[in-house]
């Protein structure tokens, strides 16, 4: 008998049907004799609905409030698999996640957590009942309900997995796995059958929208084995584990992109020592992950500064950056937001030299510009036009050939 924690994203509750359908998979989970934790999303595009209500209502948006409203999304969900389990006499009963004892900091809109005490959990699966839990939210130090950041379900049903001590964290989506690339883009793109938790890091923090970033981090940081696989096919998806000898290491196991940054340049920025200590501290201070940093040489002793971040963080970055202007010495502030971040993940990387050079060559042989370059131990990420992104991933997974 295994413990399972079984996470639901929102196209897998996206309806009624797609709802009593995952009772029915949660009922022969039980009647296969596992135990199940489940977690799940709001239906379908709800929490985007109710962003745009609230954008409707209201310039200031409250963060406290904003949580207090995305939070109902989950309620919804949850609320009515309970309903539809009932139908099928499983006993199982609903969480909120300060119900379910899931503590985070005061950051509202992407709080972290800091403990998952889960005691009304194990009293239900003592009791025999089925646990439900409202995926990306928490209740704050300060007693405040908090949400966890967008995606952030998937972090709710891994941190629940790590606390309790699951076999296996399954995130159940609309897609069958993880794949060597956006299957949308590159028809020919294969499914992977076991990705390493590094691996997954980078492809999570390069544009593969499959897992929130932080799941996998949490995942990796408690040893949880991944399950990624489809609620509309059921069949077995991609593993994400540790890293071991008999995994087959390929040079590059896949190509990502992500369109969802924007590039800032700080121009004229003096050439010396804690100009950009300053600024990032800055940006730190405000919540904002910055990506890729590129630092020209200097000419005359000044220098300009770019980085990307997330679109959604660009407005006050731009703040942030303007108002250090004077105090760094710095010329002005510049934004684009069609630019595009192409990148390469694969573990044989690190033992592999030679990636970058073919990468920069396929793109070269497609006139694509590369603007920025960054890389990390197993990843190559080139920042490009967004107009040129999709033909970037193509022709690298043709290059590498990742296909069938
Ligand atoms: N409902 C939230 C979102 O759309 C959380 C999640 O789905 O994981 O971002
Ligand atoms: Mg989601």
């Amino acid at each position: 008998m295994s413990l399972l924690v079984q996470k639901f994203g929102g196209t897998s509750v996206g309806d009624a049907d797609r709802i009593r359908a995952v009772a029915d998979h949660i009922a022969r989970t039980r009647r296969n004799g596992d135990d199940v934790v489940v977690v799940v999303s709001a239906m379908g595009k709800t929490t985007d609905d109710l962003l745009r209500l609230a954008g409707d209502v209201s310039q200031a948006q409250p963060p406290r409030e904003l949580d207090m409203l995305l939070t109902a999304g989950e309620r919804v969900s949850m609320a009515l698999l309970v309903m539809a389990l009932a139908d099928q006499g499983v006993d199982a009963v609903s969480f909120t996640g300060s119900q379910a004892g899931i503590i985070t900091d005061s950051t509202h809109t992407k709080a972290k957590i800091v403990e998952v005490r889960g005691d009304r959990l194990r009293d239900a699966m003592q009791a025999d009942r089925v646990p439900v839990v409202a995926g990306f939210q928490g209740v704050s130090v300060e007693r405040d309900i908090t949400t966890l950041g967008r995606g952030g379900s998937d972090t709710t049903a891994v941190a629940l997995a790590a606390a309790l001590g699951a076999d296996v964290c399954e995130i159940y989506t609309d897609v069958s796995g993880v794949f060597s690339a956006d299957p949308r883009i590159v028809p020919e793109a294969r499914r992977l059958g076991r990705v390493s938790f590094e691996e997954m890091l980078d492809i999570a923090a390069s544009g593969g929208r499959v897992l929130a970033l932080r799941s996998v981090e949490f995942a990796r940081n408690h040893r949880v084995p991944l399950h990624v696989r489809s609620s509309f096919t059921w069949e077995p998806g991609t593993w994400i584990v540790e890293e071991d000898a008999a995994m087959e290491q390929a040079v590059v196991t896949a190509v990502t992109h992500d369109t969802s940054e924007a590039k800032v340049t700080v121009t004229g920025v003096p050439d010396r020592p804690g100009i950009a200590a300053t600024l990032f501290r800055a940006l730190a201070d405000r919540h904002v992950n910055v990506d890729t940093i590129v630092q020209n040489v200097s000419a005359h002793g000044a220098t300009d500064i770019s980085f990307t971040v997330p679109r959604d963080d660009l407005a006050h970055s731009l703040d942030v950056a303007g108002a250090l202007l004077p105090e760094i010495g710095a010329a002005e502030v510049q934004s684009d937001d069609d630019i595009a971040k192409v990148s390469l993940v694969g573990a044989g990387m690190r033992t592999h030299p030679g990636v970058s050079a073919t990468m920069f060559e396929t793109l070269a042989a497609h006139d694509i510009n590369i603007e920025m370059i960054s890389t990390s131990a197993i990843r190559i990420s080139c920042v490009v036009r967004a107009g040129r992104v999709e033909e970037a991933v193509r022709a690298l997974h043709q290059a590498f050939e990742l296909g069938p």
